[in-house]
């Protein structure tokens, strides 16, 4: 059925479709099952690169034989290290980053994105990111920590200056189970004012 206010994961893909373009330079920085991972890839094409982060070898290696699957491990680079140093692996500057915090779906629920290396890795991202890139964290805040992280991401994305960076976040505020909420950060064209 047709709506008119579609969901955060729905408004998520509209942003990637209107976003990544052929030949782009982008980021995922929490690749879980794969499935943002592949569609950047898609999207970019092989003229295109996108960088992919977990620190759950299994998360790797699921996406890894998608992306065979699918031929298109030829565009990916997949890096079995934390989000909080990427820093150490990408010199270029990115187009588009996205997070999706939390735990594995089908995962160990314990092994999940924490507030501190969050924060790190999103400043991180920020100074990769082009004039006119964009950035998209989705949080969610039903499982335990997910609230705190959420809080954290917004405490430290409502500080960012202005004239460098607007800071958008979608939620849905009359639910009561706890729909995830998406920031979007698009980095400015620097002004000299
Ligand atoms: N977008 C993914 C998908 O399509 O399946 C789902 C991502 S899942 C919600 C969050 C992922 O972040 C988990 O796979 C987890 O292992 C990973 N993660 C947790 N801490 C991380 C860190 N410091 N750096 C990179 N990945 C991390």
């Amino acid at each position: 059925t047709y709506k008119n206010i579609i969901n955060t994961i729905e408004i998520t893909r509209e942003f990637i479709y209107m976003h990544i373009k052929e030949g782009k330079v982008v980021l995922d920085c929490t690749v879980g099952n794969g499935n943002d991972t592949i569609l950047l890839a898609k999207l970019v094409g092989d003229k295109g690169k996108v960088y992919g982060f977990d620190i759950q070898r299994k998360a790797i290696e699921i996406t890894k034989q998608r992306l065979i699957d699918e031929e298109l491990l030829d565009r990916v680079v997949l890096i079995e290290d934390g989000h909080e140093n990427i820093d150490s692996y990408i010199e270029e500057k990115l187009d588009f980053v996205i997070y999706n915090l939390g735990y594995l779906p089908k995962g160990d629920k314990n092994i999940k994105t924490k507030p501190s290396t969050t924060l790190v890795s999103i400043g991180k991202s920020l100074d990769l990111l082009k004039e006119n890139g964009l950035l998209l964290i989705t949080c969610y805040v039903g499982h335990e920590g997910g609230m705190e992280e959420k809080n954290s991401v917004e405490e430290f994305l409502s500080k960012l200056n202005q004239k460098e960076f607007n800071v958008l976040k979608y939620d849905f505020i009359n639910q009561i189970n706890n729909p995830p909420v998406l920031y979007g950060v698009e980095k400015s064209k620097l002004r000299r004012d």
